[in-house]
């Protein structure tokens, strides 16, 4: 772990988005990976500002 989070957008930020993810805990939406057995923000340390690391996916009507 360590790292500063940052809001820089960039190529080296852990991978392209693929989807938007909900934090299950504060409803704060990230663009997500799909990693094996959940989903992983971008651009972030790999939790949400709250703390909480579950996010659930995001249906974009
Ligand atoms: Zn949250």
């Amino acid at each position: 772990m360590g790292g500063n989070a940052t809001n820089q957008e960039g190529p080296d930020g852990g991978g392209e988005p693929q989807a938007l993810g909900k934090c299950t805990e504060c409803g704060s939406t990230y663009p997500v990976q799909h990693e094996d057995g959940g989903l992983r923000p971008i651009g972030v340390t790999g939790t949400c500002e709250c703390g909480n690391d579950e996010f659930e996916p995001v249906s974009d009507t």
